[in-house]
């Protein structure tokens, strides 16, 4: 079992240089809510007073999945997540030594009290409660234990671990959650960052040791080099762990382009499962064998996603693609004609680094063709 609470509106707006406007926040939890998405953060009430009502306007045009909004342990944090009247409240604290100490000025004394105090509160005023965990990671574990069962003590359903700088390998995540594991019966969400590119194996590691919930973002759109993209983690858990997250596959690419476009952040066209160029083939041998049969050459079918395969002619293309891309073209290549035009087609990818169009095909064919005495002529 995995609930993604998708953190797009929250740790995704929190990117650098990105900001939403209201219409694009609610569209994107309303394009994130049909898809099925079960829950999501919708952003940080203590950001001010109309941040509030956004945020009251996103929690109640959600139709189905479950909101949750970011707060400190702090009063104003704690007033103003309370008057979202979202489903979960999520108090954060650091939990590492360096940043109790060196961002806070605080120490580990005071951050069990905090969370005894915080998690009371918001659980006496009504509020259904996640602890985060900030900079997780580099804390001292059997503090962290402590720390958890100190949140489960005082009314918390779940905990966040937060690979706040994106610190861990797979291997480490997984004896880091194994352990807690052993320690809790509570729902634990991994919440990992991508600064070594490892964000996704990481939240797989931690739903194998018996994390309950991950965060992810569109795109990984978050701080610095992101979050645990949803795309990977719905297509990884699907077909690594059979695991369906109740997310419509086929809405990811328009969810990715809503995204890219309101934050300003382009997808790089090798981004998997979404970017432009996933699915396209180019090498004779690869182009080949997926035209005798896909499954030679896809690792799940593009559809899966709502897309399709494109074969590209370039530089690296055989026979084989030449004679499908002129037969879709309505042209049945004489035999004798496939080999010039494979020729006139590398060398024009190589001269201008792009496709043929469908208009130089069609011109690389007279040109060619018409002097070789074709043998089906
Ligand atoms: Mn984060």
């Amino acid at each position: 079992m995995l609930t993604i609470n998708d953190t797009t509106l929250r740790d995704g707006e929190q990117t650098a240089g990105v900001a939403f406007s209201d219409d694009e926040k609610l569209a994107i939890a309303r394009a994130l809510d049909e898809a099925g998405v079960p829950e999501m953060e919708v952003g940080i009430p203590v950001m001010g007073a109309h941040e509030v009502e956004l945020i009251r306007a996103i929690v109640a045009s959600v139709q189905h999945a479950r909101t949750m909004v970011w707060a400190r342990m702090a009063e104003a944090d704690l007033a103003a997540a309370l008057a979202c009247d979202a489903d979960l409240v999520h108090l954060a604290v650091p939990v590492s030594d360096i940043q109790l100490a060196r961002k806070l000025g605080r120490d580990r004394d005071w951050a069990l009290a905090t969370i005894r105090r915080f998690v009371d509160r918001a659980a006496d005023a009504g509020a259904t409660v996640s602890v985060g965990f900030e900079d997780a990671t580099r804390a001292d574990p059997a503090f962290l234990a402590r720390a958890v069962e100190t949140a489960q003590a005082h009314g918390a359903v779940r905990v966040r671990i937060a690979d706040t700088l994106g610190l861990l390998d797979p291997f480490q995540t997984h004896a880091l959650i194994a352990g807690l594991r052993r320690e809790t019966d509570l729902a634990i969400e991994i919440h990992a960052h991508n600064d070594l590119g490892l964000a996704t194996a990481n939240t797989l590691a931690a739903l194998r040791a018996g994390a309950t919930h991950a965060s992810t973002t569109v795109n990984g759109l978050g701080e610095r080099a992101g979050n645990a993209a949803l795309e990977e983690i719905a297509m990884a858990a699907r077909h690594l762990y059979d695991i369906e997250c109740g997310i419509d596959t086929t809405r990811l690419p328009a969810i990715s382009e809503l995204v890219a476009r309101a934050s300003g952040r382009p997808v790089a066209p090798g981004k998997s499962i979404v970017g432009e160029a996933v699915f396209a083939h180019e090498s004779g041998i690869h182009v080949d064998g997926l035209l005798k049969d896909r499954r030679n050459y896809e690792a799940f079918a593009p559809e899966e996603v709502g897309r399709t395969h494109r074969l590209v002619l370039g530089k690296h293309s055989g026979s084989a693609a030449v004679v499908d891309r002129y037969a879709r073209l309505g042209i049945a290549l004489a035999p004798d004609h496939v080999a010039p035009l494979l020729a006139r087609i590398r060398a024009h990818a190589a001269a201008t680094k792009r496709e043929p169009s469908a208009d130089d095909l069609l011109r690389f064919h007279l040109e060619t063709c018409r002097w070789i005495p074709s043998s089906n002529a």
